[in-house]
């Protein structure tokens, strides 16, 4: 089985027409061609080593992990002395993909990697998740690897980056028992130690996925005396230099296979990662970034499971003669699960894309100063990715845990068995929601392109692009949704007292999220005629999701916010 060939949408996905110019800004004209021989000589043939990796992700994907997947769920991690010991399956799987070369992939090839872009390394990202959602942590994790590339010193890059291509794993270490949201509240200290000149790190972290990593990127206190984000540098921790102990590991609902670990640090040497006090305001910003798109790619893996289950289940079980699917009650519920998993897709991709453009100007910015156009360009695909990312990790994680529901709910009884793997889908997806940012937390970063602007003029730029005849009634269905989505916004910023705004901001999200989700669809069926009917889907249901918050924002009155309060907070 090769879960890349068995589903069209990841090449239709690969061949957007913004790929070219996302290809030629990161290989930068072309120039490993002489020094490496993997190195792709043009756009054409960076495309085709896509194409022909991700068939090998595809195929360990479907051949090993998904086979892997269950008895990883059964056996999960332990602790043994303090250390980690994956499940025998998560092992294997780790070391296939390591034997393949396939971690780094988007590292530069000095460090071992293949110069990917980010669309084929979320697409891996996807696959390695429909196969087992669990392992995807320990997969995506190499994310922190984007972070030192980007940050740190060439000593650090040199020492590490390599290492992460050869197998070694990572972890990202925020959490602690008073710092879950708010990571502002982190205490874990690090000092500077002049007999050793080097920084030890001591504290108590908790919840941290693959927590007994080869590599660690720690958020610490390096300040004495403060108390807020300003206080807290970035470190890059080596296993070999000990000093840090797995006191337990989280026994969980579910992606058992991750190990989720509560760690002591003793004295734990570790290196500065750029400059003292940017550690959480800069570098953990954007490592979250990167990993809110990692948790979209594992949510739409998990959409795809789900639906690829509920649909074949639907096709085989048969009630009062007939095949279940055969019952409008069930074809409708998979319809709309397939438009959410089709719509989750196409924002995961925009997003990458536009994660792409803007991180490839940085890389082209290291040789040569950008034109202003350039730079005006690099910042408009930024703000459209910081508004894109939290919109993503909302919709997508939601949806994974709706169609994981939903999929259950079409097996009937048998669904809530072990017997089937949709159960332990189930139990998966219900985490996307909370790690990275709960979904609240997403709101709360999503909520300034609402309110800027930014959603507003994306939407209207989608709206200018060419549709053909007999699907225009589908973009004035958008562009009537488009208004409404105005007049709420409207509404809403009209409140002023912050309080009634946070309370509304949800609904606008959302709202926001359903448009454009909307145009992609219909957009992506301009170029292939197969998503019509999803685009049909998405967009009617999209209007009447849209109504319903509209109505709420219209009749809402300051005095229901005291209702509320009074109800919970004051009884409290
Ligand atoms: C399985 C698992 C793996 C994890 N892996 C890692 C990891 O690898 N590294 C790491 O550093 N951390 C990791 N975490 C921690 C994770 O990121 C946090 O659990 C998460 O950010 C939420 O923090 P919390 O659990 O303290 O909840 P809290 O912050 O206490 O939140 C509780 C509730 O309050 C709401 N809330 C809080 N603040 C606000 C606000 N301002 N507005 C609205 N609502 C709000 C939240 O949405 C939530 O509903 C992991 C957690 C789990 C469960």
């Amino acid at each position: 089985m090769n879960f890349y060939t068995d589903n069209k949408d990841l090449k239709f996905q690969l061949s957007h027409p913004l790929m070219r110019k996302i290809v030629e800004l990161k290989e930068k004209g072309f120039a490993d061609k002489g020094k490496y021989d993997y190195a792709p000589a043009n756009v054409e043939d960076a495309l085709d080593n896509y194409d022909k990796v991700l068939e090998i992700v595809g195929e360990i994907c479907g051949n090993t992990l998904a086979a892997n997947a269950e008895s990883v769920d059964h056996e999960g991690p332990q602790v043994i002395d303090g250390r980690v010991q994956y499940a025998g399956g998560t092992q294997e799987n780790h070391d296939t993909l390591t034997q393949a070369g396939l971690y780094g992939m988007s590292l530069p090839r000095q460090y071992g990697g293949l110069n990917f872009s980010m669309v084929p390394y979320v697409m891996a990202a996807e696959l390695v998740s429909r196969a087992d959602a669990g392992f995807g942590n320990i997969w995506g994790l190499q994310d922190c690897a984007e972070t030192i590339h980007e940050f740190a010193s060439e000593e650090i890059k040199n020492e590490f980056l390599p290492r992460i291509h050869k197998g070694e794993t990572c972890s990202m270490d925020l959490t602690e028992p008073d710092a879950g949201s708010d990571l502002q509240r982190v205490m874990l200290k690090a000092a500077w130690d002049e007999k050793s000149q080097r920084w030890l790190l001591n504290g108590v972290k908790r919840f941290i996925t693959n927590g007994d990593a080869d590599i660690k990127l720690v958020l610490a206190r390096s300040e004495e005396g403060t108390t807020d984000g300003r206080g807290l540098s970035y470190f890059v921790y080596d296993k070999k230099d000990g000093g840090v102990r797995v006191r337990r590991i989280e026994n969980k609902l579910g992606i058992k296979g991750s190990p989720t670990c509560e760690l002591v640090f003793t004295n734990a040497p570790s290196k500065l990662v750029g400059e003292r006090r940017l550690g959480l305001i800069r570098y953990v910003m954007s490592l979250m970034n990167g990993a809110r798109l990692g948790v979209g790619a594992q949510s739409v893996g998990i959409c795809e499971m789900a639906y690829r289950e509920a649909l074949k289940y639907a096709g085989e079980r048969a009630q009062f003669g007939k095949t279940i699917i055969n019952f409008p009650a069930v074809y409708e519920m998979l319809t709309v699960m397939n438009a959410k998993l089709q719509g989750a897709r196409a924002l995961l991709y925009e997003t990458s894309r536009f994660v792409d453009v803007y991180k490839a100007y940085n890389v082209v910015a290291e040789d040569r100063k950008l034109t202003p156009e350039e730079r005006t360009e690099q910042k408009e695909y930024q703000k459209l990715a910081d508004f894109y990312t939290p919109l993503l990790k909302l919709m997508s994680s939601e949806y994974s845990n709706q169609l994981a529901y939903d999929a259950i709910q079409i097996h009937g009884g048998s669904g809530f068995m072990k017997d089937y793997p949709i159960e332990r889908a189930y139990r998966d997806a219900r985490i996307t929601t909370i790690y990275e940012g709960t979904s609240q937390l997403q709101v709360v970063a999503a909520i300034r392109g609402v309110l800027t602007g930014t959603a507003l003029s994306q939407m209207k730029h989608y709206a200018l692009q060419e549709v053909r005849a007999e699907q225009k009634y589908l973009a004035q269905i958008l562009a009537e949704m488009t208004a409404e989505y105005e007049t709420a916004v409207a509404t809403v910023q009209a409140l002023k007292e912050a309080d009634y705004i946070d309370f509304n901001a949800r609904r606008l999200v959302e709202m926001a999220a359903h448009i454009v989700i909307g145009y992609l669809l219909l957009l992506d069926a301009q170029r292939d005629d197969t998503y019509s009917r999803s685009a049909e889907v998405y967009i009617k249901r999209g209007k009447a999701w849209n109504a319903e918050r509209a109505a709420y924002i219209r009749d809402f009155k300051v005095e229901d916010l005291e209702t509320y309060k009074q109800l919970i907070v004051d009884n409290g």
